[in-house]
């Protein structure tokens, strides 16, 4: 699954999702990826959000959304992105690891990532003057 989060210079905002096709997708199952609020969710306002990972989860607690409110109630991206994870390990039991990947973009530019696994890279597309480029960052590890 790929996310994208965008930040346009007027201050709109857009999320989106491209989904693989391939891990856990049996016949009839959509995953996460197309729900709305689930997979990602977006509000100008506040920010973007996006998953990756287990979509079960993330759609049974609205993840995306969830983060998008953690942003309205005045969390920091790292912070909204870690409540969302908490969420979910409220939902699984304590001995099932799970995956879960979420990119975070609030509405005034600042970002942050976090996953259940450690060393997990996203990158941010800057533009400046000298052009655009890609900036890689890692992930904020936090215990699934
Ligand atoms: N979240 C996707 C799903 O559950 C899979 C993925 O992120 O790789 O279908």
């Amino acid at each position: 699954t790929v996310n994208f989060l965008y930040l346009a210079d007027d201050g709109s905002m857009a999320s989106s999702v491209s989904t693989s096709g391939w891990a856990w997708k049996w016949p009839g199952r959509a995953g996460d990826s197309p729900v709305i609020g689930a997979g990602n969710y977006c509000d100008s306002r506040y920010g973007a959000a996006a998953c990756t990972g287990f979509g079960e989860l993330s759609i049974r607690a609205s993840t995306a959304r969830m983060v998008v409110r953690y942003l309205a109630d005045g969390m920091s991206p790292e912070d909204a992105g870690i409540t969302a994870i908490r969420d979910l390990e409220d939902l699984v039991d304590s001995s099932n690891n799970f995956i879960m990947h979420i990119v975070i973009l609030a509405a005034d530019g600042r970002h942050a990532a976090v996953s259940t696994k450690a060393e997990t890279m996203y990158a941010i597309r800057e533009t400046d003057s000298d052009g655009a480029r890609l900036v890689p960052r890692t992930y904020v590890p936090v215990k699934g």
